[in-house]
């Protein structure tokens, strides 16, 4: 089975809402002629109505970097799915490991935002990874293992068509360590294979599991000919378009 390959940029708390739009124009114009790769970019969200103004009919899609599972209510600070799509959000970031880390995000509340993206029409990508500590102690696997059962514990594998996997190792987020090529072949193997395992073989062939943790134009190709990895999810690279427009590129 052929999965589309995504290319995700992360751009976390940087770009004021005028420089956004700059960057975002600048990616439409470098990306128009690439075709069978998905491109996402996920803006603040102060950014996000005004890049979708500077996206609109491009190639270049536009995400959300976290939302809240209720549709609306007394939750200051937050935004729904529908709120996120009205702005012109496809996809959302779930369960990052800086939201885990600073915002105390439990698999059980990324389990009820995976479940309200796609309820709400967004394409939820789930970040799962290990940190070192637990990466020296020989814990990798089962974090992942409870990471993924929790984070996707009300799931029936229909429900899951949209989901999108990201792996990516804390380590290696804004470190400039990126995983070997064997470490990540073998995560994302494993992963494949607990999907299989838990929602079935036709779910385990479709899903997209991305990698995440320093990707940079230098290494993304020999990251991307690895048989189970299916886009990237790139923080740092992805704020500057003539280095993320690379990664995009990684084929050619
Ligand atoms: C990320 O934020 O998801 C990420 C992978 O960041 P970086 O590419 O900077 O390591």
């Amino acid at each position: 089975m052929s999965r589309t390959p995504l290319i995700a940029g992360n751009w976390k708390m940087f770009k004021t809402g005028p420089e956004a739009v700059a960057e975002a124009t600048r990616l439409v114009e470098l990306a128009s002629g690439v075709a069978n790769t998905d491109i996402m970019i996920a803006p603040t969200l102060l950014s996000l109505p005004l890049v979708s103004g500077a996206v609109a009919g491009s190639n270049v899609k536009l995400g959300v970097q976290n939302l809240f599972y209720e549709n609306e209510g007394a939750y200051t600070g937050e935004v729904s799915a529908g709120m996120a799509k009205a702005a012109g959000a496809e996809y959302a970031i779930i369960g990052h490991s800086e939201r885990r880390q600073y915002f105390g995000e439990t698999d059980d509340a990324v389990c009820k935002k995976v479940k309200a993206s796609i309820d709400g029409g967004i394409i939820p990508i789930l970040c799962i990874g290990e940190t070192e500590a637990q990466r020296d102690e020989e814990k990798t696997f089962s974090v992942l293992d409870k990471q993924i059962t929790n984070g996707l514990n009300s799931f029936c594998s229909r429900d899951l068509d949209p989901l999108v996997l990201a792996y990516e190792p804390v380590w290696a987020i804004g470190t400039g360590k990126t995983a070997t090529p064997e470490q990540v072949a073998e995560i994302h193997e494993y992963i494949r294979s607990l999907i299989n395992r838990l929602f079935g073989n036709e779910l385990a062939m479709s899903i997209r599991i991305l990698y995440g943790g320093s990707v940079k134009p230098d290494n993304v190709s020999e990251l991307m000919s690895l048989g189970d990895v299916d886009g990237a999810l790139v923080g740092g690279a992805s704020l500057d378009a003539d280095a993320f427009i690379q990664i995009i590129r990684y084929d050619r």
